[in-house]
């Protein structure tokens, strides 16, 4: 059994309870390793460390701050596939994917950083030749980051990069079920040397750890992503308490494919917005709206490319498709499939729990599934499913498309595939999201704002709203003349 410790003013230590909760790999369904059992002292002790790291860090010019966040993202790199793999162990995704995408990204994340924070400037504001206003940003102190499951370390480097970018101090608290790289990238904070009490990481549950930290007084902000419910609940528990909150929440994404779309471009996009990581990505699109002319084409293809993913053990160089994430994990997109069937959709392909065979015999896994035939109102097409799980729906008129498509509580991710440029702008501005992409999916640039609306989000990450969200702006304004 692995033991993963809390990372603490830069030292390695075991939860003050002494207790333990046991993490399970999910391809093989069996225990292999323990992560403390955190609670409000273990919390109380981190927030003291930051407290006390924070006069030095915050102090410290920005260019020796950014050569400290480059380190870091070296040392990721250079330590690439040994992430890979424990983010694969623990998470169940392809070790090719947590290669080629998760950790190259966490890398990227602080490198990103590292830069804007040499680049960020504030603002300056001239009145009619009367005054002058300047706006200083300085950090907010001891800020709080929480993170989920499906991209472990790519989601919680997203938000350290730009906190200690800022110039605070952090608390964070990986998710429970995916708690390895966070324990691994705490070694390579300590092997940068960044300063002790700078990043601490807090493992345990989200009931306990997680409300420790969100309702502690000392912590100015809370940068959240996770699930609408946990997102809920921070808010009602920081609001009394006026901290600042970044919110990232579910979504329940429409792809939408019009019949004049590039149709290999269209399918490939589909299927990857469909099926990435499990189809447990905020941004996955598991509504497909295709426009009827090229319906029934369509929809044997992609059913084609879905029996073609190679689903398997997540360390296989081939796989396309791993383990879903935990035991209950799985049972609830398997529930979700049952009530697919019971309000009359019609599943075309996958559709079960694959069993595989040898090492992975006991692992979590769903075959790719796709459902058609159930209105847009229908719960599969309401619910955040957040696995491999999605419906196509045929539609004649732009209009029908757009209201079906905004019809959720969501509004996080859309994607639209057409060759009309006229209505790629058209289409873009009506869909009630954060983020539209036309023509492609899941194409990043960091320097973009990254949130939802609706019930997904509150706040947008990325770029300078990064760095405003992790800073306080006072405007200073000086009289010049009459
Ligand atoms: P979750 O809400 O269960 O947990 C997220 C984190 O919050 C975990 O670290 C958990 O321990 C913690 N937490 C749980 N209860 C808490 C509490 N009472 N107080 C403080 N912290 C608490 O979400 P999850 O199941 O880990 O992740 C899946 C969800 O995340 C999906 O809904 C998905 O759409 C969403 N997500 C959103 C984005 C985005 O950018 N919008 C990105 C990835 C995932």
């Amino acid at each position: 059994m692995e033991e993963i410790k809390n990372f603490i003013g830069g030292e390695f230590m075991p939860a003050v309870s002494g207790k333990w909760l046991s993490k399970e790999c999910p391809a093989t369904g069996k225990p292999y390793a323990k992560i403390p059992d955190s609670d409000t002292r273990d919390v109380e002790a981190a927030v003291r460390a930051a407290r006390s790291a924070f006069p030095a860090w915050s102090a410290m010019p920005a260019r020796e701050r950014a050569k400290a966040l480059r380190r870091l993202a070296i040392l990721i790199e250079a330590h690439c596939a040994e992430l890979a793999q424990a983010e694969s162990i623990d998470s169940g995704k392809p070790l090719r994917v947590a290669t080629q995408v998760d950790i190259p990204r966490s890398a990227y994340n602080f490198e990103f950083f590292a830069d804007a924070l040499t680049q960020f400037s504030s603002e300056c504001h001239v009145t009619d030749g009367t005054a002058i206003n300047y706006t200083v940003r300085s950090p907010l102190g001891v800020v709080g980051c929480i993170s989920p499951w499906n991209l472990p370390l790519y989601l919680l480097t997203w938000k350290i990069a730009p906190a200690l970018a800022a110039g605070n101090t952090v608390v964070a608290k990986p998710s429970e079920v995916t708690p390895m790289t966070a324990f691994l990238l705490a070694r390579l904070v300590q092997e940068a040397e960044i300063p002790p009490g700078v990043l601490n990481i807090v493992h345990g549950t989200g009931a306990q750890a997680g409300d420790a930290l969100v309702s502690h007084p000392e912590i100015a902000a809370i940068s959240f992503t996770g699930s609408t419910r946990t997102g809920e609940h921070i808010a009602r528990v920081t609001a009394p308490k006026f901290k600042k909150v970044s919110l990232e929440m579910g979504g329940k994404n429409p792809t939408i494919i019009f019949a004049d779309c590039d149709f290999e471009a269209a399918l490939d996009g589909a299927l990857r917005a469909a099926f990435s990581n499990q189809g447990q990505i905020c941004l996955c699109g598991s509504r497909i709206f295709v426009e009827r002319p090229i319906y029934e084409k369509f929809k044997q293809a992609l059913v084609d490319r879905t029996r073609g993913l190679k689903l398997g053990d997540p360390l296989e160089e081939a796989v396309d498709q791993g383990a879903l994430v935990s035991r209950d994990h799985m049972e609830k997109v398997l529930s979700y499939i049952s009530i697919a069937k019971e309000e009359g959709g019609k599943i075309i392909v996958g559709g079960s729990r694959a069993r595989l065979t040898g090492r992975c015999e006991r692992g979590y896994f769903v075959e790719p599934t796709i459902i058609e035939g159930l209105p847009s109102s229908s719960r599969i097409n309401q619910e955040e499913i957040f696995g491999p799980v999605a419906t196509l729906i045929p539609f004649d008129r732009e209009s029908e498309v757009l209201e079906w498509a905004n019809s959720t509580r969501y509004g996080l991710a859309a994607s639209v595939w057409t060759q009309d440029l006229g209505r790629a702008h058209r289409v873009a501005g009506l869909l009630e999201s954060g983020i539209v992409w036309v023509n492609c999916w899941m194409l990043r640039d960091l320097r973009t704002p990254f949130g939802g609306v609706k019930d997904s989000g509150v706040g947008r990450e990325g770029g300078l709203e990064a760095l405003r969200f992790f800073t306080e702006p006072k405007n200073i304004c000086i009289r010049v003349g009459q």
